[in-house]
């Protein structure tokens, strides 16, 4: 599916968008419409839009909500080149769990990394960075939550349980944080929360 932009096989996925899967049920339901040029020449100018921006054409293109994409997006300015080598960027990071959220992650100027469902830690390392920072807490009298540990209120010396922390990125996957040990810091989940996705 890689190469050169193809507008057919756009096409195909945007009346796939529309008709939310069902294309003949959809025409048929529009067959008498009297705007049906106006919703050909809508359909069209979300296709240029769509392939204006990406000019290498994705399998998980299909079936993505284009017509939304476009409503949010198209007043902005994009160049279809540094977009063509993000998206082959992306497409070859290890860390992506969903590269269907690829394309809408770009369009919003990247920064909305819950599209993307970045892989996450696994038990085994979540559990021996709780054990060392628990150790380390309970060493010193604070909290094995780092966040907690340096504010001021009745949760600075807390000890957490394993089951009310969540693992964190220490640098964030978007600034080229690993989802390794030494990248891993389990926070509380008040914490973790207010860190969000970066
Ligand atoms: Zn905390």
């Amino acid at each position: 599916m890689r190469g050169s932009a193809d507008r057919q096989e756009i096409l195909a996925c945007s009346l796939d968008w529309v008709s939310k899967g069902n294309v003949d049920n959809y025409m048929s339901l529009h067959r008498r419409d009297k705007n049906i040029n106006e919703l050909k020449t809508y359909f069209n100018t979300v296709i240029d839009w769509a392939s204006g921006v990406f000019t290498d054409v994705e399998s998980e293109m299909c079936g993505l909500e284009w017509g939304d994409f476009y409503e949010k997006y198209h007043k902005q300015a994009y160049n279809p080149k540094n977009v063509s080598n993000e998206v082959k960027k992306l497409y070859g990071d290890p860390y992506i769990r969903n590269s269907r959220g690829i394309f809408e992650y770009i369009l919003g100027g990247s920064t909305q990394t819950n599209l993307l469902d970045i892989r996450v830690f696994d038990e085994a390392t979540k559990r021996s960075v709780y054990a060392k920072q628990t150790k380390e807490g309970e060493g010193k009298g604070i909290s094995n939550c780092p966040l907690c540990a340096i504010g001021h209120d009745a949760n600075k010396a807390k000890i957490w349980k394993l089951n009310e922390m969540d693992a964190d990125h220490v640098s964030a996957w978007s600034k080229g944080g690993a989802t390794d040990t030494k990248n891993c810091q389990m926070l509380c989940k008040t914490h973790n929360r207010a860190k969000g996705n970066r």
